[in-house]
């Protein structure tokens, strides 16, 4: 395990490579930014966005939202620029008032939209098989998020798709092919966090093609005949945190005013009370929180100090989001001590020792002098 010298992530987490000269691929990508003439990225997207607008009669474009930063920054730039879009949201079966409220502002903005909902009873089976096999709570989210709104723009004759940030640019990628404006079937195997599965293979699992049939978007073949262009916005417009929590604060988004829920930012992760499970896996199998992503994503903007975050994480500490484990809990229908059983069979021993007082520590962790639990 090794840590990147200017932010605070390892090369656990995956698609982070650390160089020879200790910077990560994240770090490094990050610094193209300023490289990238983005004056010639948004006359690109005038272009794609102009081509939508007069090539058809009704919406120009999906955007999939959840109601957070990223989305009401997707729709405002959208609107922009003279498109009609439909806007479509998988209904987290944990979302939060606040969430609620920043996704009613956002439809607010002038936006027609489908907030789609599968049933609980598919969701929280499906939810807790992922977690058995995978220890990521988050498959289902994450199939249903990436086919839904596929789905919707094939059924309703829609050609483009516009996705916020580019994660494999924003937080490392291996393979340069997937840093650049397209979302297709190869970006998802690699970035979807789905650990590389579509609906198709949980058939296996118990579950019947009707029970999934939320989760299978429209076919690589269907895609190519209606020639559904799936882009990022990032790709066309400089994409950070901080600067699309500004342009979505200005047109009503509200930020927690409780605090950060998970990880640093009060403005992320808000919408969803099991988001906060998903990050926290992390812990298990890499070795790092939620915390760190968003430190490294503010020390690369020069916002922090890789010193002072560092100070940060110790003060915080692993920070387990117990009450929103129980949450979950109960919507899977099981109980915590099973839940905690579960997460425990995902730690990762090439990162965890287990220490003769019986605690687990990472004897190669970032700070030193951290007290083990
Ligand atoms: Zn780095």
């Amino acid at each position: 395990m090794r840590w990147c010298s200017q932010c605070v992530l390892p090369d656990t987490r995956p698609n982070l490579v650390i160089g020879e000269d200790g910077v990560c691929n994240a770090c490094k990508s990050h610094g193209t930014k300023r490289e990238i003439d983005w004056a010639a990225r948004e006359r690109q997207f005038r272009d794609v966005a102009d081509r939508a607008r007069t090539t058809n009669s009704g919406h120009d474009c999906v955007i999939p939202v959840s109601g957070g930063k990223d989305s009401t920054w997707q729709v405002v730039k959208c609107l922009e620029y003279g498109l009609t879009p439909l806007c479509v949201t998988w209904r987290p079966p944990g979302r939060t008032a606040i969430g609620q409220r920043n996704l009613d502002n956002l439809i607010r903005l002038g936006v027609d939209h489908i907030d789609y909902a599968i049933s609980p009873k598919t969701e929280a089976a499906f939810t807790l098989r992922a977690f058995e096999k995978f220890g990521s709570t988050a498959v289902p989210m994450h199939t249903a998020i990436f086919s839904i709104p596929l789905t919707i723009a094939h059924r309703f004759g829609i050609p483009l798709v516009i996705w916020g940030e580019n994660s494999a640019f924003e937080y490392g990628s291996a393979d340069e092919a997937h840093t650049g404006f397209k979302l297709d079937a190869e970006w998802l195997k690699h970035y979807g966090v789905t650990h590389g599965t579509t609906a198709e293979d949980w058939l296996d699992e118990g579950f019947t093609r009707k029970q999934l049939a939320s989760y299978f978007g429209p076919s690589a073949a269907d895609m190519g005949e209606d020639e559904i262009r799936a882009v990022f916005l990032g790709y066309y417009f400089e994409w950070d945190a901080e600067e699309t929590r500004k342009v979505a604060a200005e047109h009503g988004f509200e930020a927690d005013t409780g605090g950060a829920r998970t990880g640093y930012w009060d403005f992320a992760d808000i919408d969803d009370d099991f988001i906060s499970i998903h990050h926290w896996m992390k812990w298990y199998k890499f070795g790092f929180t939620r915390l760190f992503d968003n430190l490294s994503i503010d020390i690369r903007n020069g916002r922090i100090s890789r010193d002072d975050a560092i100070a940060i994480i110790q003060k915080i500490g692993e920070d387990r989001p117990d009450s929103d484990i129980d949450k979950l809990a109960t919507f899977l229908g099981i109980d915590r001590s099973r839940f905690l059983e579960i997460a425990e069979t995902f730690r990762n021993t090439e990162v965890w020792q287990r220490r003769p007082d019986g605690a687990w520590a990472m004897p190669n962790f970032l700070i030193e002098d951290w007290t083990w639990t």
